[in-house]
């Protein structure tokens, strides 16, 4: 795997890249301007975050980060915080809430750690089981908005948006108007397919919408490489038909797990975790009102390494 680069946007806008959408590899921004920087999520793991800060100080010799703003509660974005002393954390206010119904570092190590014996224990060991947490704490945001706010760096101003929920509870994307630039957090998914922790699917496309309203024409999202507004208008399109798949299979009564498993075999195309499609299909169900539908990091989880398992073993494609 190529190490993750701090690539320049413009004179002070850079980008934190890794080239994996593999879970966990999330993308950082970074704003800095006269001696002050904000800087758009941490890393996983304290190690990566470390090693995000030094180019961080290599580019930027002298720089002070003095704001950290958190996309969402998600480890991968926020579990190196507590490397960032002194800085303002800011988030959603519904993300800050939604931080406790996350995993934490303790579970989401001990879960990869548990015998593979179910697939969600052998689907948290294959894709967490690289990270080592040691050391993390998790550092919650101290402060919060709701709407729109904006923060000054130095020369800079740049915009907060409070996207209100679609991959999590409460996104936040960070808008650098003089540049054109907007760092999505996870409310973007590019190469992989996405993640929807927060019931709605309907939200997830109202989200990219208000993204692509602010006019900016470079988008970094929360994992795989920079896209423009055309790829953002790609990745809205393909979740609207994702969803309009699965509200016709919730309207003829088709089970929610086989569902997933045809929307997988319709919609994977050659992005990579198709069994995301999981948590697509299951908010649509949500908001069509079907009863039971699971909710919730763990249920989510489970229902995406069964729909892994079935995707691998090629039962996708079956209608049962
Ligand atoms: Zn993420």
């Amino acid at each position: 795997m190529t190490p993750p680069s701090l690539r320049p946007l413009s004179s002070t806008t850079w980008a934190w890249v890794h080239d994996s959408t593999a879970w966990g590899y999330s993308n950082c921004g970074l704003i800095a301007s006269n001696g002050q920087a904000l800087l758009v999520d941490t890393q996983f793991t304290l190690p990566a975050t470390r090693t995000l800060l030094d180019a961080i100080h290599t580019a930027v010799p002298g720089v002070e980060i003095t704001t950290v703003v958190n996309s969402h509660a998600n480890g991968d974005h926020t579990w190196g915080n507590q490397l960032v002393a002194g800085a303002d954390i800011i988030s959603s206010a519904a993300s800050a809430e939604h931080l406790c119904h996350e995993m934490g570092p303790e579970q989401l190590a001990a879960l990869c750690k548990d015998e593979p014996s179910t697939p969600v224990t052998a689907y948290a060991a294959r894709h967490f089981g690289v990270f080592s947490f040691d050391g993390v704490i998790v550092v919650p945001p101290t402060s919060t908005f709701t709407g729109r706010k904006e923060v000054n760096v130095g020369r800079e101003t740049v915009e907060l948006i409070d996207l209100g929920p679609g991959h999590s509870a409460g996104d936040v994307a960070v808008h650098v108007p003089d540049d054109g630039v907007v760092f999505t957090g996870d409310a973007v998914f590019n190469g992989a397919h996405m993640v929807v922790w927060s019931d709605s699917l309907s939200a997830c496309l109202t989200v990219c919408d208000t993204l692509l309203a602010t006019g900016a024409t470079t988008f970094v999202p929360g994992h795989g490489p920079i896209t423009d507004r055309a790829g953002v208008v790609q990745i809205r399109d393909s979740l609207a038909r994702v969803r309009e798949a699965a509200t016709e299979f919730a309207a003829a009564g088709v089970e929610l797990a086989d569902a997933a498993c045809l929307v997988m075999a319709g919609h994977a195309g050659n992005l990579a975790h198709p069994e995301r499609l999981y948590t697509a299909v299951a908010a649509t169900y949500r908001e069509a009102g079907v009863a039971g539908v699971p909710s919730g990091t763990f249920a989510l989880v489970e229902g995406m390494a069964q729909a892994a398992m079935a995707w691998s073993t090629g039962t996708t494609n079956m209608s049962r």
